[in-house]
């Protein structure tokens, strides 16, 4: 069995995969807000009342040799969470879940439950999730991308994360923008400001949020994504003026990722990932900013949605 924990700010959703990675067990718990003990503790108490439910012990008798020649009778532990490990410590960075801010939660977890625990960054768990999908499985390389409130996205190679030296491979939204994206721009381009204090990430102009503030910087009015792709059908002038700009703006960012991980998928996830128009014209769009010898990879729209996290963080454990 596959345990697979989405740590959120306000919820810890749990849920437990079987060997054909079908879910089979799905617990939504709030997230302790302080109390660190308390989220060690709830992780804990989780993983310990899905052992006695689908272990050795376990009440569904007839799956209980299967899993035990496997996976052995207990799940195996993967975390997702709006952060990462520090690469050298191993202690937590995160803004979004303060319990474990700066805290050894893998350490402490381990110590607690006696098993190997593998976390990783809720992006990298989204692309992975992906990538596990029945018809990605076999594809040799899946970049996951997260138009969402802000832009992020993992990479994976051959069914695994790849995280990097310091768990930061895949945080593409903060790379900055790429010259040509600058000249698109033309001469009254934003330069915006990032979380992560620099200017001109992609974060704060391909996301979902960055969709809004690019508008509002053009046209001097607030509008929510929802608006300007609504406004963009009935054919309003500003919208389409400003669909056209970002349209060339995320293939331009598009490519320059692609040349650097040269994916055989894109899984694009997040709520702008639901504007449709994105996959008829990146096809269209993106070829002419690559190398001559690359061909566009295939941009789909991500399958799992919410449930990507969770999931994501189960398959941490497959082995392949
Ligand atoms: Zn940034």
């Amino acid at each position: 069995m596959y345990y697979g924990f989405d740590v959120g700010g306000t919820k810890i959703e749990f849920g437990a995969f079987n060997e054909k990675l079908e879910r089979v067990a799905t617990e939504r718990v709030p997230t302790p807000t302080d109390n660190y003990a308390l989220l060690v503790e709830t992780i804990a108490g989780l993983v310990n009342k899905y052992d006695a439910e689908f272990g050795c012990e376990g009440t569904i008798a007839g799956l209980v040799n299967k899993y035990d020649a496997e996976f052995g009778c207990e799940g195996t532990i993967g975390l997702g969470l709006p952060g990462m490990e520090d690469a050298d410590d191993g202690t937590v960075l995160t803004v979004n879940v303060p319990a474990a801010k700066g805290q050894p939660l893998r350490k402490d977890l381990e110590a607690k439950i006696g098993r190997t625990v593998k976390i990783e960054n809720d992006a990298n768990c989204f692309a992975l999730s992906e990538a596990w999908d029945e018809e990605l499985k076999d594809e040799p390389s899946v970049l996951g991308l997260i138009l969402g409130t802000g832009f992020g996205g993992g990479f994976i190679y051959e069914g695994k994360v790849f995280s990097g030296r310091n768990h930061v491979a895949g945080e593409v939204g903060h790379t900055r923008l790429p010259i040509d994206a600058w000249f698109h721009l033309g001469e009254n381009a934003p330069l915006l400001g990032c979380g992560c204090d620099k200017k001109g990430c992609l974060d704060s102009y391909l996301s979902g949020r960055g969709f809004e503030l690019i508008y509002a910087h053009y046209y001097g009015e607030e509008k929510k994504a929802i608006e300007i792709i609504k406004a963009h059908a009935e054919g309003e002038a500003k919208a389409v003026e400003h669909v056209e700009r970002f349209m060339e703006l995320l293939a331009i960012c598009f490519a320059n990722l692609f040349t650097a991980t040269d994916p055989h998928v894109v899984a694009l996830g997040g709520g702008l990932s639901n504007f449709d128009l994105i996959y008829e014209e990146m096809p269209k769009r993106i070829p002419k900013h690559l190398l001559s010898v690359a061909k566009c990879p295939k941009i789909i729209k991500a399958k799992h949605g919410d449930s990507g996290g969770v999931r994501g963080a189960a398959f941490l454990n497959i082995k392949n």
